[in-house]
């Protein structure tokens, strides 16, 4: 287990609470807390001890509890403290203050989970998991990332892995033993392999959409004309989920914000208030720049009436739309409907955000768009899909070609390829750089 230089941070978050951690990991750690800490008794490893926290000239600071786990067994393998105080943020900073004067340095963002997966407590995955769960946004992505911090989503990854390093072996052994009489691997058994390698890709490939919406939420923006009944729809779509409305500051007030939980998703219900056809300069570019935010928006929800003509103003407004990923939405159906919107759309949803019908369909159409087919499972990141799209390449790259004329060489550089791929999203190979890319996501003191 690799010790490496003492680090400290607050471990909960800013602001007043009950309780606030301090927490402490590296060579020597309780060293350089004992002489800041009275406690009565022995010291033991793993277990409570009431302490005083004194400054440097003998002054208590506070008192609370202090575990120390002793290397290995602890979160980042390294030796580590925690003292449990009060939750004032001037006690907890005086108290790393105290141990940054002593050679202690402050922790980055993640860094004990980057030691703890450097000291090989856990995989890569399951470090990335730690983040995803302090945070996620909603239920199903909670249970996503604790599924992948029990290493669920290793478990699908590394008999990958081992399948390749098999195939590896096999025409490995029939380079090197040409000659020899030593068992081999069919043409069609080495590509059956491949296949079922193929398919557990894929299948866990059809994940990342769903995956990034848990993770990062969907903005989803409702646009139109004045009047539509924008605003009656955002408070229908959020329901009694609503808190309290909040504007968002700027000059202008362009939008209204809130989240709103489908089925799990987390989506940024977005109520654009300011977009409507103007021939007035000034105006114009304001509208423009809610245009423009509109490009964040994953979905957007474009309101019309259903009971009376288009105008021009709404065709202005769908011009703009409808080559983004959009609905059609015809509300105030309970005033009636006009034929010509079937001429103009090609599809649409009929509701009324007066009498709420139509708005579950609404719904059912807003989750099917984003493709999101949820329910508890695990769903993989950005950076697993990318390694995983590469693999699949190579393995299909591979499955194309007719084996006879594929020398066992070059055979084996598309496998150890594939190989490379999976180890680095296992973490098996990891650079510096890619480390600092996941853990700077983490807060410190984690
Ligand atoms: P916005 O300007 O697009 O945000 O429109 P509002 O939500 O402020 O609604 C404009 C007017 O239309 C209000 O008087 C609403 O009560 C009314 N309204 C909104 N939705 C409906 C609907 O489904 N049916 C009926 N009859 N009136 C609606
Ligand atoms: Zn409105």
């Amino acid at each position: 287990m690799k010790q490496r230089e003492p680090i400290v941070a607050i471990a909960t978050p800013y602001g007043e609470s009950a309780i606030g951690v301090v927490r402490l990991s590296g060579l020597g750690v309780l060293e350089k807390v004992l002489p800041f800490v009275e406690l009565k008794g022995k010291l033991k490893p793993r277990y409570a001890h009431f302490v005083k926290v004194l400054d440097a000239e003998g002054n208590p600071i506070d008192e609370g509890i202090m575990i120390y786990y002793q290397s290995p067994k602890s979160y980042t393998g390294e030796d580590m403290v925690e003292l449990f105080l009060h939750g004032n943020p001037l006690i907890l900073k005086k108290v790393v203050e105290l141990f940054l004067q002593n050679g202690v340095r402050l922790a980055e963002r993640g860094e004990f989970t980057k030691r703890a997966f450097l000291n090989g407590k856990m995989d890569l995955l399951q470090a990335e998991a730690v983040g995803d769960l302090i945070s996620a946004k909603s239920e199903l992505a909670l249970k996503s990332a604790l599924r992948q911090l029990r290493g669920d989503l290793s478990q699908l990854i590394v008999p990958l892995r081992e399948k390749i390093l098999n195939l590896c072996a096999f025409v490995e052994a029939s380079i090197e033993f040409e000659e020899q009489d030593i068992p081999t691997l069919s043409e069609e058994e080495i590509k059956s392999q491949l296949e079922e390698i193929k398919t557990k890709i894929e299948e866990l490939l059809a994940t990342v959409r769903t995956g990034e919406f848990l993770r990062k939420g969907v903005n989803l923006a409702i646009v139109g004309k004045p009047n539509v009944g924008k605003s009656s729809l955002f408070n229908k779509l959020l329901g009694t989920q609503r808190a309290i409305v909040t504007d968002i500051p700027g000059t202008t007030r362009d939008f209204l914000q809130e989240p709103l939980n489908l089925e799990g998703i987390p989506i940024n219900l977005i109520d654009t208030a300011g977009i409507r056809h103007s021939e007035d300069p000034v105006e114009k570019i304001g509208i423009e720049r809610s245009i423009q935010k509109l490009n964040t928006a994953h979905l957007i929800l474009f309101v019309v009436q259903a009971h009376e003509p288009v105008e021009e103003e709404d065709l202005y407004i769908y011009s703009l739309v409808k080559d983004k990923n959009h609905i059609v939405v015809l509300n105030k159906a309970d005033l009636g409907f006009w034929e010509g919107h079937r001429k103009l759309f090609p599809s649409f949803v009929l509701v009324s955000a007066k009498d709420g019908s139509g708005i579950e369909e609404l719904k059912a159409t807003i989750l099917s768009n984003l493709g999101a087919s949820v329910g508890e499972g695990l769903y993989i990141s950005l950076r697993h899909a990318d390694l995983l799209q590469k693999s699949l390449g190579v393995i299909k790259l591979i499955l194309e070609k007719n084996l006879k004329e594929l020398s066992p060489e070059i055979l084996m550089l598309y496998l150890r390829e594939v190989q490379l791929y999976l180890e680095e999203l296992l973490g098996a190979i990891t650079t510096e750089e890619l480390l600092g890319e996941i853990f700077s996501n983490f807060c410190i003191g984690k």
